[in-house]
């Protein structure tokens, strides 16, 4: 059961970024849809959904944002990045070109987050191997690179979604601590 929302001692904003379709709003949705709460979408404007968490013995509240399509437009705007901590990159393994994207997105991330942003790169539907288009190494390099923490997933199976988000609110934890 989700603790009483007056024992939460953080909220840690985290941003979904990466190219339309490479399955953010479905990653989003299977790691928060666990929790009761009453905050996510349904409100008017809110495009977040939440899960509370326990690290460290505090009370977390994630709350993750979905671009809600404005990516199409290449139009995420600054608000949207505002007080992030955390961001998840998503790119899709079978689509080259949502990889070969990865790069602006970090660096529209630079640009509007803070520079202690803890960013992940999550290459998304890894249930469809058979269809890569994106060698793991390659990603493993482009992530080594940048500093950011690297899985691949899949919204589909859950492989590896859970644990990709705790771990990057384990090193938000880290960073705000
Ligand atoms: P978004 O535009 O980045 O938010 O992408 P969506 O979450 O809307 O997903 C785009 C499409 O990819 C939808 O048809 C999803 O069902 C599909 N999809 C998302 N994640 C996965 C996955 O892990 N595996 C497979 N096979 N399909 C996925």
């Amino acid at each position: 059961a989700s603790p009483a929302p007056d024992k939460i001692d953080y909220v840690f904003k985290v941003v979904v970024i990466g190219d339309s379709g490479v399955g953010k709003t479905q990653i989003l949705s299977r790691f928060a849809k666990d929790d009761f709460c009453l905050d996510s979408k349904s409100t008017i404007g809110v495009e977040f959904q939440t899960r509370t968490i326990t690290i460290g013995g505090k009370v977390i509240k994630a709350q993750i944002w979905d671009t809600a399509g404005q990516e199409r437009y290449r139009a995420v705007t600054s608000a949207y990045y505002r007080g992030a901590l955390g961001a998840m990159v998503v790119y899709d393994i079978t689509k080259r070109q949502s990889f070969d994207h990865v790069a602006r997105w970090v660096e529209e991330l630079k640009i509007h987050a803070d520079t202690s942003t803890v960013i992940s790169l999550i290459g998304n539907k890894a249930d469809l191997a058979d269809s890569r288009a994106v060698p793991t190494e390659d990603a493993v390099e482009f992530a080594e690179e940048q500093g950011l923490f690297f899985s691949e997933a899949s919204a589909r199976s859950g492989e590896k979604v859970e644990s990709s988000f705790l771990r990057l609110l384990e090193e938000i934890y880290k960073v705000v601590s």
